[in-house]
């Protein structure tokens, strides 16, 4: 999963793209935390500038006034194939012989090998080790004359899950993969008022435009939603013109459900839901499915709450925070000790032992992957006087692994995969547990199961996953595939 954004500002702005797009990736930070970069094009030359780290330490007020341009692409990564190293950061940039390229990717491809294949010298000739990589490389080789051109020449070799923001010299281009796993929204900056100066109007030819992984990024740049860019679509934002849309394959949709359940912004909306009021009801049909006997509701925070707070106002029980979560122990918090990093869990999470101490509880959090966090907030728990725990769990099992974008275990690791329920109440020391069903997700978004990917949940993968794919994550750093 990561985070991108593009920004097409009218002619004469007084606002820079890259200050517009730095301001939308931050909110998308939640979506990736390993990289940050920018792309700027000025209508004739590409610059660049990305590192590993959050957005807010890469892309600082320093360097963002040397990256001078209208158009716009960012990216914020978290890292599905290939390591986290720099050259692995994005945007990606390919001077080719027709063209000069960005590329941010969210999501992840799943015939990379067949791909490499398709690239003269091979791997060779890629400095990073990254799917997106290949793909721009692909894109920046292509002999047609015009990138859409090159784009609907590439994209049909290219299988797995791809929403992009392309930048060349004169246009931001989004493109998303004809399942649509990942999302991609079209926005358009609002008018300023008079007051303001007019930087922006509803004249399409003085308009803005941008593109975003969730809605919550055009709120913070104040661009209106227009609409999702379609599964099997690509969309042309240029200076002055109202946005172009070539499709490039038949739609199959299949948007991945976990974004709904966990993965975006609660105040962004997909699907036509908002997805904190979609968690909230997911947590009203959880107290339906598995009711509990217990004193109070509370959320392992922050990503519970919405669904703890439904399950409460289903089952009649007292909502509670009982977890307080320590908001500063990211990724970019210095490896610590081994002696502090076996405190594990309780470096991010303190109980409140006013609220528990004495209480039974019903504990709502949105997953369950090797179930060993699971196990120490219960531990947590019980240490600070609760007397009863039951967990329940805003989404069905995960059983399988994911290939589209997000990078959870090889099946060995997932404890779903390995344990019956029974087992893994035992392993995490509940006393009781329970999942929300496949039927209660759709329940509550009151949507078709045939509009998402669920294979995490059912192995019902919508889009072939080869048997090496299993290696995907290093598979561009493997002595085998370089010789390729
Ligand atoms: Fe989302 Fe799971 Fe499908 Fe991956 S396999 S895209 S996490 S629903």
């Amino acid at each position: 999963m990561c985070g991108v954004f593009g920004a097409v500002l009218p002619p004469g702005s007084a606002a820079s793209a890259a200050d517009v797009a730095t301001l939308g990736l931050f909110a998308l930070q939640h979506r990736g935390q390993e990289s940050a970069g920018l792309a700027v094009s000025d209508g004739e030359q590409l610059m660049l500038y990305k590192d590993l780290g959050m957005i807010s330490t890469v892309l600082d007020e320093r360097r963002l006034p040397s990256l001078r341009g209208d158009l716009a692409i960012a990216h914020c990564r978290y890292s599905t194939t290939g390591s986290t190293v720099w050259e692995n950061a994005q945007p990606t940039f390919r001077l080719g012989p027709r063209r000069a390229l960005a590329i941010g990717h969210n999501g992840n491809l799943v015939n990379t090998r067949a791909l490499l294949e398709l690239l003269p010298g091979g791997r060779a000739r890629l400095p990073a080790s990254t799917d997106t990589e290949l793909l721009t490389a692909l894109l920046a080789d292509e002999p047609a004359a015009d990138t859409v051109d090159a784009l609907r020449r590439v994209l049909p070799h290219v299988r797995g899950a791809y929403s992009l923001v392309v930048l060349d010299d004169r246009r931001v281009i989004g493109v998303r993969d004809p399942h649509g796993f990942r999302p991609l929204v079209l926005g358009r900056l609002r008018a300023a008022a008079e007051t303001d100066g007019g930087l922006w109007s509803d004249d399409v030819a003085t308009t803005g435009w941008v593109l975003a992984s969730e809605t919550t990024a055009l709120d913070i740049v104040g661009a209106e939603m227009v609409r999702d860019v379609e599964p099997g679509e690509i969309v042309v934002l240029e200076q002055g013109r109202a946005p172009v849309s070539v499709r490039f394959a038949d739609a199959t949709p299949a948007l991945c459900v976990f974004e709904l359940i966990y993965f975006a912004r609660p105040d962004s909306y997909m699907e036509g839901r908002n997805l904190y009021e979609a968690r909230r009801k997911m947590g009203m049909q959880l107290a339906i499915e598995h009711p509990t006997d217990a004193d109070l509701v509370m959320p392992v925070p922050d990503t519970g709450a919405p669904a703890a707070a439904g399950y409460a106002e289903s089952s009649g029980l007292p909502y509670r925070e009982g977890l307080v979560r320590n908001r500063y122990t990211g990724r970019t918090f210095i490896q610590p000790s081994q002696t502090l990093r076996h405190r594990g869990v309780t470096m991010k999470l303190n109980p409140l032992r006013e609220v528990v101490r004495g209480k039974r509880l019903t504990v709502v959090d949105d997953s369950i992957v090797r179930g060993t966090t699971t196990k120490q907030i219960v531990d947590l728990l019980r240490r600070a006087g609760a007397t009863e725990v039951h967990i329940r769990i805003s989404a069905p099992p995960i059983y399988h692994p994911c290939f589209y974008g997000i990078d959870t275990q090889v099946e060995t690791e997932l404890i779903a995969a390995t344990h019956t329920q029974d087992e893994i109440r035992d392993f995490i020391g509940a006393d009781s547990l329970g999942y929300l069903s496949i039927r209660g997700v759709l329940a509550a978004l009151d949507l078709p199961y045939d509009r998402f990917c669920f294979a995490c949940f059912d192995g019902n993968y919508p889009e072939p996953v080869p048997y090496d794919a299993a290696r995907r994550k290093f598979m561009l750093e493997e002595a085998v595939v370089a010789g390729g």
